[in-house]
């Protein structure tokens, strides 16, 4: 338009090795970055080649949970550099912005613009996954995702809640609608493991109720008409909230932890 060249997505172009995964999820607050930060440092660690795009501008917390809240990326002519940490390359939409503090207001036609840049635009090298934490629900950044890669696949994270799971359903519909790969759902918080003050023994207690993964995988199979599975389940761990809050994620922090053995399994399926 307006003579200006298109830019050119490369993980979009014919021949590209790199799966681009987009992690949706219904609503704010099931985990959905924690998941998509730990996925990505374990297929790091299985010798991957990582790129995280936190394309969340609600919550852009991708950052903060890598440790790296107040980094930019370095401009190389007219690109851009990620920010390489813990043996992954990330860049965040609230790295464009000024000021941290600055909140994001921007409408569709300007969160097009951003997410192009951040696909066309970063130097990301050669990846064998683009993993890319989208924002809750079933937006702008999600529609334009499918657009721009249509070979992307998605991944569905939901808590065991009923609520939860029925408005991941529609993160996955959306993700159908624009022809993309749905490749699985994942439970997050299922149980927290705790020892039972009568007994002593370790009980699993179900904080969020149960099934709500189960619920939208098969919501999302009969939807789609295909089999989309439910790939796992994480449990609750403290280790993987504080790990979050300190920028010190589970799977480098604590890896033989259930929940850091849980998203190591997962990311072995991706
Ligand atoms: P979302 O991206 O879906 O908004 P976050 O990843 O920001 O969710 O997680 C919301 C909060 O829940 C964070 O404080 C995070 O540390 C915490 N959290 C996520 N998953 C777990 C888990 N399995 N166990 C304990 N805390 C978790």
């Amino acid at each position: 338009r307006g003579g200006v060249p298109e830019r050119v997505i490369p993980f979009a172009q014919p021949g590209s090795t790199t799966k681009v995964i987009a992690v949706a999820s219904g609503k704010g607050g099931v985990g959905k970055s924690s998941v998509t930060v730990n996925l990505a440092l374990a297929l790091a660690a299985r010798g991957r080649n990582v790129g995280l795009l936190d394309a969340d501008i609600y919550g852009h917390s991708v950052p903060d949970m890598l440790g790296v809240g107040e980094a930019r990326p370095t401009p190389l002519d007219d690109l851009l550099l990620p920010v390489p940490v813990l043996d992954i390359k990330t860049i965040s939409v609230g790295m464009l912005k000024p000021n941290r503090s600055d909140v994001i207001a921007w409408r569709g036609p300007i969160l097009d613009r951003a997410l192009t840049q951040l696909l066309a635009d970063v130097h990301w090298g050669d990846l064998d996954y683009l993993l890319i934490d989208l924002p809750p629900g079933t937006g702008d950044i999600a529609m334009s995702l499918g657009q721009k890669i249509p070979n992307s696949e998605v991944l569905v994270v939901t808590t065991p809640q009923q609520a939860a799971s029925e408005v991941a359903v529609r993160a996955g519909t959306m993700a159908g609608i624009m022809q993309q790969q749905v490749i699985g759902v994942i439970e997050n918080m299922s149980w927290l493991e705790t020892p039972c003050p009568h007994c002593g023994r370790t009980h699993r207690v179900e904080l969020y109720g149960s099934g709500g993964g189960q619920a939208a995988a098969e919501a999302l199979s009969a939807q789609l008409g295909t089999e989309v599975p439910l790939l796992g389940q994480i449990p609750i761990d403290i280790d993987l909230r504080s790990g979050g809050d300190e920028g010190d994620p589970i799977v480098v922090a604590h890896p033989e932890s259930a929940a850091a053995r849980a998203l190591t399994d997962l990311a072995d399926t991706l």
